[in-house]
Order: C-alpha cells, then sequence, then structure tokens
C-alpha cells in the first residue's frame, strides 16, 4: 500500500488536490472535515458536538478523531492505500495513525506540504467563503485557522522530516501546475520504494 498525508494551511487547496490524486494513483481520499461536515449537516451526535468547535475554527480533540478514522479506513479495507486530507493535526494524531497503520503492517509512506502565504491564504478562503458559505471561512475564524495550523499542525512537519518522509511543494499557481509538483514528487516516492 501507499499512504500519503497532505498536509497544509487552510486554503492551500489539500481538498482540490487530494481528489485529483486519490483518481491518478486509485487511493481512498479520507478527509476529516468533510467526514465532520457530513456529520454536521445530518445532525448526527457527533455533529451535534464539534459543530460550535469547528464553527470557531478551532481543533477537534483528538480522543475524537481516532475511531472515526479507524472507521473510515475499514470501509476500503484491501485498497492500494489512503490519502488523508486535513489529518493528522497534531502530534498525537500522527502518533496515533502511525499506530492504527502499524496495525496492518503498513505506515506513511510520504508527507506532503502545500506551502502557500497566509495573505493569500486568506484571499481564497474569503472567495471561498462567498461561493461555498462555509460558517468557518468568517475573516475571524481564518484569523484563527491560521494561527491554530502554526501553532499545533506545523510541528509535524519536524516529526515526519526526521523521518525522511516529508517534501514541501510550492502551493501557488494553477491548479494543473500545482498538481504536477505533487505528481513528480509522489512518483519519485513510488519508484524509490
Ligand atoms: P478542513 O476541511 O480540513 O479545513 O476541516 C474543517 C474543520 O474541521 C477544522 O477547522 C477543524 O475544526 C475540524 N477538523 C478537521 N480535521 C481535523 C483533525 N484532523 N483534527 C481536529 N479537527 C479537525
Amino acid at each position: 500500500m501507499f499512504n500519503l498525508v497532505l498536509f497544509g494551511p487552510p486554503g492551500a487547496g489539500k481538498g482540490t488536490q487530494s481528489i485529483q490524486i486519490a483518481e491518478k494513483y486509485h487511493l481512498a481520499h479520507i478527509s476529516t472535515g468533510d467526514i465532520f461536515r457530513r456529520e454536521i449537516r445530518d445532525e448526527t451526535p457527533l455533529g451535534l458536538r464539534v459543530k460550535g468547535i469547528i464553527e470557531k475554527g478551532e481543533l477537534v480533540p483528538d480522543e475524537l478523531l481516532i475511531d472515526l478514522l479507524r472507521s473510515a479506513m475499514h470501509k476500503y479495507d484491501g485498497g492500494r492505500g489512503f490519502i488523508f486530507d486535513g489529518f493528522p493535526r497534531t502530534l498525537r494524531q500522527a502518533a496515533d495513525l502511525d499506530d492504527l497503520l502499524e496495525e496492518d503492517g503498513e505506515k506513511v509512506n510520504l508527507t506532503l506540504a502545500l506551502e502557500v502565504e497566509d495573505q493569500e491564504l486568506i484571499t481564497r478562503l474569503l472567495i471561498r467563503a462567498e461561493r461555498e458559505g462555509r460558517k468557518d471561512d468568517t475573516r475571524e475564524v481564518i484569523a484563527n485557522r491560521l494561527n491554530v495550523y502554526q501553532t499545533q499542525t506545523r510541528p509535524l512537519i519536524d516529526y515526519y522530516r526526521k523521518q525522511g518522509k516529508f517534501r514541501a511543494v510550492a502551493g501557488q499557481g494553477t491548479i494543473e501546475e500545482i498538481f504536477g509538483r505533487l505528481c513528480k514528487e509522489i512518483d519519485v516516492s513510488l519508484s524509490s520504494r
């Protein structure tokens, strides 16, 4: 299996790129943000529990993520691998993901980070707010999400870099250009296995 983590601040284009990567490399796409939005829409107990947290731009507590992830992964048993989009976001989640994959004799093979300047991220997120009306795309919540990314998620770069699994990719340019850069890194990683 090939397991890929796509990593980057809100608005970096993780969702768009993950869908294309999943299709090209036949990976199962797991977006924890999409899972939570579905739970909120369906007003499930989990959805009701996380709604306020997500609307403020905070992270959902780590202990709620692991079971969610386990059941999302089990749906795709026997596939070629996963692309994790928006997960892990904390060191605890990264360790949990390692444990979960290890249960099946698997590991994270590659972590790719999309790098985009803050000003560009804010512009993109405000445009998305108009188009999609996501409740966490207001100016205030965006600032909080960028801050949460810097303080809680960025430390993961070192975690993966120490394991020689981390590659940064410029997240500016057209969707096709960025996709091309990501594919190049994936191809290198696949061919060196
Ligand atoms: P996203 O669509 O990935 O930007 O996720 C939207 C929101 O869902 C985030 O701002 C968090 O509140 C929550 N969320 C998604 N994934 C995670 C995660 N791995 N850990 C904690 N919270 C998450």
